[in-house]
């Protein structure tokens, strides 16, 4: 976690904190903030206006904690230029923003981690302290990913009490487990004892649920699910989506596969990735087209949303939601979650059929990459490359019918999306990249063959 904080005072940080707190509390003690007398009709008030009728899960038939079928992952929080210049920090005010209108309609599940740079657990400690402790449940993880000696992994757990600001945490996950194989899990989590350290945390009640986020290939996932017996794995968090069902890429596994274990062994299932990180939101025109034309009144969105829900077994379903917007969409989505009837489902199976024939890599704009020692923006290169390919802005050669207007989106957006220093052509290959990657990209590779793509609209070669 030093890591990520290295780049940001804690006096900076505590000091935007501390200004967007207080305004925050502002708000909150008036009411609301007063607005024009005659107001216009937003898609708040759309969402404001429905009774409260969010779909809510059983923990187990055993305890029957309600937890909401959207929990919100705490990942994208949303940031502000730091006042120095150097880099952005989390805006507090929109995260106490986006929490209080999450918990209106009746968001209960906050996952959080190490996410952006490091700071996601101090500020949505700051806006959930604000509500009654029994109103939220908690989800963070042990990211022991760099340094797993016992006293480092200690403390990176006590700190995350002290950043959320708890006395217990209600979901402790073992932080993706499957990235490095199972040596990597052995170290990080059994030979230093972690893992029963974790398992008397749980006895002592400091942690009321413990389980694993899994990124890898199936030989791990099988193993560490059959420690079961010894652990009793109250949850896992699995990607799941409709594209992944039957096409998981790189060394992950196939979502069909990895639930119905989890299901065969009544254990929770917890959705990341039910969008694999904006990939089935942004997709190219006609496979749009196509899904407007079953259900024109509902976002795209909202049909990989209703995917991930739909299967019983599954807890809650995370969505990293930056923007109102998205949050708002999502609500309407899930209040009340609509299941998917088998038509349905045939029906996205046959676009996930479609999406394949897209050659776009696998980025789910996580950062868990980043930074890049070189200072390659890795994540701003994949996403705009895969933008370029989802609005045919891929030009295969120079005979291609609209090989101008491609090379000229693809070019001009490629600088308008990455400053030039940060772009592939600096890449030096060192791969420290590629471990971090959980959907194992194989990234120098990416940057090399990216930049071959530029270099060969530029010279007029492709
Ligand atoms: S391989 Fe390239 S992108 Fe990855 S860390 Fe090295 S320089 Fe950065
Ligand atoms: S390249 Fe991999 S690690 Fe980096 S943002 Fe994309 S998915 Fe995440």
């Amino acid at each position: 976690m030093d890591n990520y904080k290295k780049n940001i005072g804690r006096r900076e940080f505590l000091r935007i904190v501390g200004i967007a707190t207080a305004a925050s509390s502002i708000n909150i003690l008036q009411g609301c903030t007063p607005g024009p007398k005659k107001k216009l009709k937003t898609a708040v008030d759309d969402a404001d206006s429905r009774p409260a009728k969010m779909t809510y899960r059983n923990f187990s038939d055993q305890e029957k904690e309600s937890v909401s079928i959207l929990g919100y992952g705490c990942m994208r929080w949303p940031t502000t230029p730091s006042p120095d210049g150097k880099g952005d920090l989390i805006d507090q005010e929109k995260v106490n923003q986006l929490v209080d209108y999450a918990m209106k309609h009746g968001v209960n599940y906050y996952d959080t981690s190490v996410y952006v740079q490091g700071w996601s657990e101090k500020a949505t400690g700051i806006a959930l302290k604000r509500y009654p402790r029994k109103r939220f449940k908690i989800a963070t993880k042990l990211s022991n990913f760099s340094n797993y000696t016992r006293e480092n992994s200690i403390k990176m757990y006590k700190q995350s009490f002290v950043d959320l600001q708890v006395e217990y945490i209600d979901y402790y996950l073992l932080h993706s487990i499957g990235n490095g194989g199972i040596r990597t899990f052995n170290a990080r989590y059994i030979e230093n004892g972690m893992l029963d350290y974790l398992i008397k945390e749980r006895e002592a009640g400091r942690i009321r649920h413990l389980g694993f986020s899994f990124h890898g290939t199936k030989d791990v996932f099988d193993e560490v699910l059959a420690m079961h017996e010894q652990v009793h794995w109250d949850f896992v968090q699995i990607q799941l989506n409709y594209l992944d069902w039957n096409h998981a890429s790189g060394n992950n596994v196939n979502a069909d596969y990895l639930y119905e274990e989890l299901q065969k062994k009544h254990i929770p299932a917890i959705i990341m990735e039910p969008l694999l990180g904006g990939r089935l939101s942004k997709l190219p025109d006609h496979i749009v087209a196509r899904l407007k034309q079953r259900q024109p009144e509902n976002s795209v969105a909202s049909w990989a949303f209703r995917f991930a829900g739909s299967p019983a077994n599954v807890l809650t379903v995370l969505s990293g939601m930056t923007y109102m917007e998205h949050l708002q969409d999502n609500l309407r989505t899930y209040s009340p979650l609509v299941p998917l009837t088998e038509d349905e489902r045939q029906f996205l199976f046959d676009t996930a059929n479609l999406i394949t024939q897209y050659p776009t890599i696998p980025c789910n704009d996580c950062k868990y990459c980043m930074p890049c020692p070189y200072g390659i923006d890795i994540p701003a290169i994949l996403l705009h490359y895969n933008k370029c390919v989802n609005e045919g802005n891929l030009a295969r050669s120079i005979q291609d019918e609209n090989y101008h207007q491609a090379r000229r989106a693809f070019l001009v957006g490629y600088d308008r999306s990455v400053p030039r220093l940060r772009q592939a052509d600096h890449c030096i290959g060192c791969k420290q990249c590629n471990p971090h990657c959980p959907q194992s990209i194989d990234i120098p590779h990416q940057m090399q063959r990216i930049n071959d793509f530029v270099e060969n609209l530029k010279q007029g070669t492709l």
